[in-house]
C-alpha cells in the first residue's frame, strides 16, 4: 500500500535541512520519498498542515515497565530510594503480569508523546517483546543481570542463561531486540561484568549498563578497585562501540578520553539525574570530542514521566545553566539527540532515526494548530523550546499509524485507566 503525508516543514535529519511544503511516500513500512510536496497521482496523501514533520523520537534508556511505580517515592537520594523503596518493591510485585500489563501503558504514554523507540533495561523481557509485537513498537531489551537474587532470576549464572535464550530468540521478533544489560559497576561482580561482556560480544548485540551516575558510585568503586568507575571498566577490557553507557555523569578528563577511544555510547537522562541529585552529566563536552550521545527518560520512577519533548527542553535548559553559555546545546543539536544520535547509540539508524528513502516508516507529526505555536519562524526552536508532547498528531511506526488525528490507534482511554488501577491495586496489595 501507497500513500503520502504533507507537511509544512519537514524534518528530515539526513540530510540536514529544513524542507517547507514537505512529502514522506511510505509504501507498506518503507520510505519511498521524502523531500518537496509534488503531485503524487493515484497516491492518496494525508495533509496534515499546519504541522512539522519528523522522525519519531528514541529513547535511549529506560526502564519501562517502572511507570508501575510512577510516584511511588519521590524526593530521596538514588541509593536510599533504591534500597529503601524500588528494590523492596520490585521484590515482591514484579512479575510477568506486572511488565505485560506496565508496558502496554508504559508504550501508549510513549506513543502518545511522538516516542517511538527505546532501550530498556529490566525483567521478563520475553514478555516485554510480546507487548511490543502485539502493538508494532521497537526496542533494544535487557534483563538486567546483578548480583542479588531478582523476580526474573535467582543468581547471576541463571540470569546469564536466560540473557542467552532471549538472544537465542532474535529472530522470532520483528519489532523486538535483544542486548545484554549489566546494572551497574557496583552491583555487578568483575565476574558477572566479564560473562555479560563475552555473551554480548559473541551474539555481537550491545552491551548496556549504568555508569558513574552519582558521586557515591565513584566513591565505592574508588574505594574497592582503586580505580575510577569507567577506568575500572576499561582495566576490565569490556568497553567497545557497542557499549551503551547510561548516565555517565561523573567522568574524568581520562574517563572521556577512554570513552571517545573506545567509542562508548552515552545514554543522556538529565530529567532523573536533576530528580535524584545525581548531577549534571557535561554531555556537549563529550559531543565535542565526538563521542555520540542520545536522549533517555530513565524509568517513570525517577521522572515521573516519559516524556522525550519534556527531556529535549531540559536538555537545552540545563546544559546552559551549568555552562552560563546560551550557545550550548542548540535546539537543532538536541533535535539531532533525540533522534538519528539516539538511533546511532542503539544501533537502530539503519533502519530509523532520520526520514531517508529506504529507511523505516518511523515518523511523527506536530500539529501547529494551538495558540501556543504561532507564529512560527524555525521549526527547531519550537520543538525544543514550544512543543509539548500533547501536539503530537500522528504517529506512524513501520508505515502504520498509532497515534491518528490524535487517538491512539491500539488502545482505548477506558483500558489505560483500567490498566493504571490493576497496577495500583498490585503494588499496594503487595506491600501490604
Ligand atoms: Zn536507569
Amino acid at each position: 500500500m501507497k500513500f503520502g503525508v504533507r507537511f509544512s516543514y519537514l524534518l528530515p535529519m539526513e540530510p540536514d535541512e529544513v524542507i517547507e511544503d514537505g512529502l514522506i511516500v511510505v509504501e507498506d513500512d518503507r520510505i519511498i520519498y521524502s523531500g518537496s510536496y509534488k503531485e503524487t497521482g493515484d497516491i492518496p496523501v494525508i495533509d496534515t498542515r499546519p504541522s512539522i514533520g519528523m522522525p519519531t523520537l528514541i529513547n535511549t534508556h529506560t526502564h519501562t515497565a517502572m511507570v508501575a511505580y510512577r510516584g511511588l517515592a519521590d524526593d530521596l537520594p538514588l541509593f536510599k530510594w533504591l534500597q529503601e523503596y524500588i528494590w523492596p518493591a520490585e521484590s515482591k510485585t514484579v512479575n510477568e503480569e506486572m511488565v505485560s500489563l506496565s508496558f502496554k501503558l508504559a508504550i501508549a504514554e510513549m506513543i502518545n508523546g511522538g516516542t517511538g523507540a527505546i532501550n530498556d533495561m529490566y525483567f521478563f523481557q520475553e514478555v516485554a517483546a510480546e507487548v511490543m509485537e502485539e502493538i508494532g513498537f521497537r526496542g533494544l531489551l535487557g534483563e538486567g543481570l546483578i548480583d542479588f537474587p531478582t523476580p526474573s532470576f535467582k543468581t547471576p549464572d541463571e540470569g546469564i542463561k536466560k540473557v542467552e535464550n532471549q538472544l537465542r530468540m532474535k529472530n522470532m521478533y520483528k519489532f523486538a531486540r535483544f542486548s545484554v544489560c549489566l546494572h551497574a559497576p557496583y552491583s555487578c561482580s568483575p565476574d558477572l561484568i566479564i560473562k555479560g561482556y563475552e555473551i554480548a560480544k559473541e551474539y555481537d548485540v550491545p552491551l548496556h549498563m549504568h555508569v558513574a551516575e552519582t558521586l557515591n558510585e565513584v566513591q565505592q568503586i574508588t574505594e574497592k578497585y582503586r580505580k575510577r568507575p569507567v577506568e575500572y571498566l576499561e582495566s576490565l577490557g569490556i568497553l567497545h562501540d557497542k557499549f551503551i553507557s547510561a548516565h555517565s555523569v561523573h567522568l574524568s578528563d581520562n574517563e572521556i578520553e577512554i570513552f571517545k577511544e573506545r567509542n562508548v555510547k552515552v545514554a543522556h537522562d538529565p530529567q532523573s539525574n536533576m530528580k535524584l541529585s545525581s548531577g549534571i552529566a557535561p554531555v556537549d563536552r563529550y559531543i565535542k570530542k565526538g563521542i555520540t550521545v542520545g536522549l533517555a527518560t530513565d524509568g517513570a520512577a525517577s521522572n515521573n514521566d516519559l516524556d522525550m519533548f519534556e527531556e529535549m527542553r531540559t536538555a537545552a535548559l540545563l546544559h546552559k545553566v551549568r555552562t552560563m553559555d546560551p550557545e550550548v546545546m542548540n535546539a537543532k543539536a538536541v533535535v539531532r539527540m533525540a533522534t538519528i544520535e539516539s538511533a546511532k547509540v542503539i544501533g537502530f539508524d539503519d533502519i530509523i532515526g532520520s526520514l531517508k528513502v529506504g529507511k523505516k516508516a518511523d515518523f511523527i507529526v506536530i500539529s501547529l494548530e494551538s495558540p501556543h505555536m504561532q507564529p512560527i519562524y524555525d521549526p527547531y526552536s519550537h520543538i525544543v523550546y514550544t512543543a509539548k508532547s500533547s501536539d503530537v498528531k500522528w504517529v506512524f511506526i513501520d508505515g502504520k499509524p498509532l497515534k491518528k488525528e490524535g487517538k491512539l490507534t491500539f488502545i482505548s482511554d477506558e483500558e489505560v485507566r483500567e490498566i493504571g488501577m490493576k497496577l495500583k491495586d498490585m503494588v499496594l496489595n503487595s506491600l501490604k
